[in-house]
């Protein structure tokens, strides 16, 4: 599962855990490429910064990200016109090609060797019945001033019907990237702490107080840059964002390599573009999108996305496989600012709908003028606290049925007959008198149960058979089979028992 951006990286950071209580400037919550952009802005600043991260750094969605630094966010720009009008949707463009241009800035500045490379962007269809949208979008984008183009023929290695392409786009590897802006923080005496869970953030005595699982920092400015914020008193960002997670396998396809980066427009999705991997160009390939914690068969994830490629090169040869989840919000702006009107100095940037790379620099710089005092002229775009349509109601009634559900499990007993029925390698939920059971046999036969509500909100997890995980279909939190937490935005475990 782990990405080739991972496997690039010659040499590895590592960070010390939060060991007593501190006092900085600015606590930043998880160094992900939003995380880390911002610390590296206001260190700059001289502001004293300090990182908490509760793994290691920029090893989440980060590490397995496509990395396509781009403002071409799939059709957008027609939905924002028609949703929002077209000054935000032309601000909403702007902010994201200045965002390429912000990383690129950064990138010569600290002289970061992170195969930085400006490449043309393209959303394209092999279906006849989508020229329509593709052409719409393109008088769309055209109408605010920014010269796509629609055009039939691309570099891709089969014919499609047409195209939408964004000039002067780019892409890198992201984590070579995150690595030079730690060195940057570092150097302006910025503090990064691995391996440490936040649990809260509190007002404090006209401060703001960050709870660790021993410590605190002190600090008068708090950035929640943890993916889905954890937080979930006074934010409410559980009724406002899903989950979708997307897989990515890396393909040595021998010579051939063509230039662009691409995206389709329909069902299943799929995603290419080229990456430098030990010196030849290897073949990214993503999609097969799905909402996170979907009850669905996903064995065959992979394969969707390896039986396409091999369409067209037999011979490819699959090098690594990873899966992973983004933030989506209902209007498809991300949420950048204010955490929430009832809380001082708290930030937040996050539902990135999986254009996090140019998504995270605008957030950095919004929230780095909110600290400096100074306007952004993006910041209404993008405004965290807007009001937003509720979620899904049959989902949100589910949510709030399933946390209700009781806490005494270990009361009860299941009946041994039932789980010698399940077979090895395979999780169901079984239910006794209205209690639930996660239980999973691993391949040597052993039983593992947990409780399978989400420790977040208390929906009631599925069981994932590709990855042999228990996933949230609320908010996207996973668990291993023992019940460990993986993902946000749950920060607890499961409750396990013994069978
Ligand atoms: C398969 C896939 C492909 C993608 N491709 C692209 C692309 O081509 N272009 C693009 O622009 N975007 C892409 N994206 C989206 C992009 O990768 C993400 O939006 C972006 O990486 C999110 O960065 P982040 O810093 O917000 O989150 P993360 O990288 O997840 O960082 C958050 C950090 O916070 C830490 N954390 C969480 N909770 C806590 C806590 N309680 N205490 C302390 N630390 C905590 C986590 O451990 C993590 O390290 C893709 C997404 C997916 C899923």
């Amino acid at each position: 599962m782990s990405s080739i951006w991972v496997n690039s990286l010659e040499y590895k950071n590592s960070f010390d855990r939060l060991a007593r209580d501190i006092e900085t400037d600015v606590c930043i919550i998880g160094a992900g490429i939003f995380g880390l952009t911002t610390a590296y802005y206001l260190s700059k600043l001289g502001y004293k910064v300090t990182v908490i991260e509760r793994g290691k750094v920029s090893r989440k969605t980060t590490a397995k990200t496509t990395a396509k630094i781009t403002s071409q966010h799939g059709l957008i720009y027609k939905y924002l016109i028609d949703s929002q009008g077209k000054e935000l949707a032309k601000q909403y463009l702007n902010a994201n090609e200045k965002a390429i241009k912000n990383i690129k800035e950064i990138i010569d500045n600290e002289k970061i060797d992170c195969d930085f490379e400006f490449q043309n962007s393209y959303v394209y269809t092999t279906d006849s019945k989508e020229i329509g949208k593709i052409r719409l979008e393109n008088e769309s984008v055209n109408s605010l001033g920014f010269q796509s183009e629609f055009v039939t023929n691309t570099e891709l290695p089969f014919e499609i019907f047409g195209a939408i392409k964004f000039p002067n786009q780019a892409q890198f590897n992201p984590l070579k990237y995150v690595d030079g802006l730690v060195k940057s923080i570092l150097n302006n005496s910025g503090k990064i702490y691995t391996d440490t869970i936040v649990y809260d953030v509190d007002e404090k005595d006209g401060g703001l107080v960050t709870y660790t699982k021993n410590n605190k920092v002190k600090s008068k400015y708090v950035v929640i840059a943890s993916h889905y914020p954890f937080v979930n008193k006074l934010g409410y960002y559980f009724l406002k964002m899903y989950q979708s997670t997307s897989y990515v396998i890396a393909v040595d396809i021998g010579d051939d390599c063509f230039d662009g980066m691409y995206i389709n427009t329909t069902d299943p999705i799929f995603s290419y573009r080229f990456a430098n991997f030990n010196g030849k160009r290897i073949l990214l390939v993503g999609g097969a999108d799905h909402k996170t914690g979907a009850n669905i068969d996903l064995t065959n994830a992979y394969q969707i996305l390896e039986s396409e490629v091999k369409k067209y090169y037999s011979k490819a040869k699959v090098l690594y496989r990873w899966n992973t989840e983004d933030c989506i919000t209902l209007d498809k702006i991300p949420y950048i600012g204010e955490f929430s009107n009832f809380m001082n100095n708290v930030f937040v940037g996050t539902g990135f709908n999986k254009w996090g790379m140019t998504s995270s620099n605008v957030a950095a710089n919004i929230i780095k003028d909110k600290i400096l005092g100074v306007e952004n002229k993006y910041e209404d775009v993008f405004k965290s606290t807007r009001l937003h349509p509720i979620k899904n109601s049959t989902e949100f009634g589910n949510m709030i049925k399933e946390s209700t559900n009781s806490l005494i499990l270990n009361k009860f007993k299941i009946p041994e007959e039932d789980v010698i029925k399940i077979k090895k390698g395979e999780g169901k939920v079984l239910e006794y008198d209205n209690y639930k059971f996660g239980v999973y046999k691993d391949e040597s036969g052993k039983v593992h149960v947990v409780k399978p509500i989400c420790t977040h909100l208390g929906c009631l997890l599925n069981w994932n058979n590709l990855d042999k995980t228990w996933d949230c279909p609320c908010h996207g939190s996973r668990f291993d089979y023992t019940g460990k937490n993986l993902y946000d935005p749950a920060i607890k475990d499961l409750e396990n028992y013994t069978f």
